[in-house]
């Protein structure tokens, strides 16, 4: 059973005088067979955790455990764990069949035929039996991950750790090793925790994804839970592309006062903020829409700064009718509907779709209606 659990894990390395805290205090519980992308900014901690799960890294407090078992004092070769790295880290001097079959000599006690079946085998799923006799700087990069990724099939373990295994790769190959992967983890159902920053692998490939900042778990949850309900303000930022709009408000009575707009709310909203009165309003770009010669209560006269034409849809920069020049947030409109710079527009930004942060602490008292 590859269940690995991380329960209170904390990183702290030495800094000068003072100290690093590169991991606070994470939990993270998942199931045999689930795929978990890591993701966060740079320097949130996630090689990190993944390193301390492998065994490569020591743990400063906290337990992990791989099926049930305490793994903290275990050396990482007696992890039932294969890592992968964005470097590859193959063995130049040796052919890929030799790089397969490395891991497999030592720790085990497989018959040579068996090592040959097994890694015939991987060598077969990654598409790359016919390059068993050639050396890694006689590949090209695709190649070499699919020779690192084959060299972890063939250890058949209990779980699988990729570090941004696909960032050193082009975009169509990026995409391509993308769907390869989903394709072997579904047939493989090996645990799978996989650290990015893409934001497209974080969204597609991931059963769950668990976001970090600044070391602290943020959330874990499906692709789909992040985006329509993040847990907080940073989660909502961070997952979405483009980005969430914020908008610093103040709550008087039933409505948001914003530096540019008032927005009245209605009960079931007004029930969620409770006693709240400092609050961020966000709405993604693809929630705004575009309102005609209708008014509204959450329809607002804008000025367009910049259109991005992107062929299926337009990224609109917008201000407020009456704020400074520059000070924009971004709406995605329709690559038919007809919008220019200079434009003035209304928009509509509908309540339903709104999300409400408390403007201390980040954390969201409202968010988004979904229909189910
Ligand atoms: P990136 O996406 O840039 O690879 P990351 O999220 O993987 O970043 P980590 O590499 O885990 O982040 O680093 C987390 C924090 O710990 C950073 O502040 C980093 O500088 C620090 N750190 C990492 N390794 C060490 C080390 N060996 N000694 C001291 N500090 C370290």
């Amino acid at each position: 059973m590859g269940t690995l659990e991380l329960d209170g894990v904390t990183k702290v390395f030495p800094d000068g005088d003072g100290e690093i805290v590169a991991v606070d205090d994470v939990d993270i519980e998942m199931r045999d067979g689930e795929f978990l992308v890591v993701v966060g900014p740079s320097g949130c901690g996630k090689s990190t955790t993944l390193r301390m799960v492998a065994g490569l890294e020591t743990i400063s407090s906290g337990e992990i455990r791989l099926a049930g078992q305490r793994v903290n004092e275990v050396k990482p070769q007696h992890r039932d764990i294969a890592m992968v790295f964005q470097s590859y880290a193959l063995y130049p001097h040796m052919t890929v069949e030799e790089n397969m079959a490395f891991g497999l000599e030592e720790p085990t006690d497989l018959s040579d035929g068996e090592i040959e079946t097994r890694v015939a085998d991987a060598a077969e799923t990654m598409g790359i039996a016919e390059l068993l006799d050639r050396k890694p700087a006689d590949l090209s990069g695709g190649q070499r991950q699919r020779v690192a990724l084959g060299r972890a099939i063939v250890r058949d373990p209990e779980v699988f750790l990729m570090d941004e295994p696909l960032s050193n790769l082009d975009a169509k190959l990026r995409s391509e090793l993308r769907t390869e992967l989903q394709r072997l983890q579904d047939e493989l159902d090996v645990t799978t925790m996989y650290v990015t920053h893409d934001q497209t692998e974080a969204m597609t490939m991931g059963d769950r994804i668990a976001i970090l900042n600044a070391g602290e778990l943020q959330q874990v949850a499906t692709p789909l839970e992040c985006y329509h309900e993040p847990a907080n303000r940073f989660v909502a930022g961070f997952i979405g592309d483009p980005s969430m709009n914020f908008f610093p408000v103040e709550r008087d009575g039933e409505t948001l006062v914003g530096d540019m707009f008032d927005y009245p709310l209605s009960g079931s909203t007004l029930d969620d903020v409770g006693d709240v009165t400092d609050l961020t309003l966000g709405v993604r770009p693809e929630d705004i829409s575009l309102a005609g010669d209708s008014a509204g209560d959450h329809t607002f006269s804008t000025v367009v700064e910049v259109v991005e034409p992107m062929g299926d849809e337009n990224t609109v920069y917008l201000r407020f009718a009456d704020a400074p020049e520059g000070e924009t947030f971004i709406a995605t409109v329709g690559g038919l509907q007809q919008v220019s710079a200079g434009d003035e527009i209304t928009v509509e930004i509908p309540e339903e779709t709104i999300h409400l942060f408390d403007g201390t602490s980040g954390e969201a008292v409202h968010n988004r209606e979904i229909d189910e």
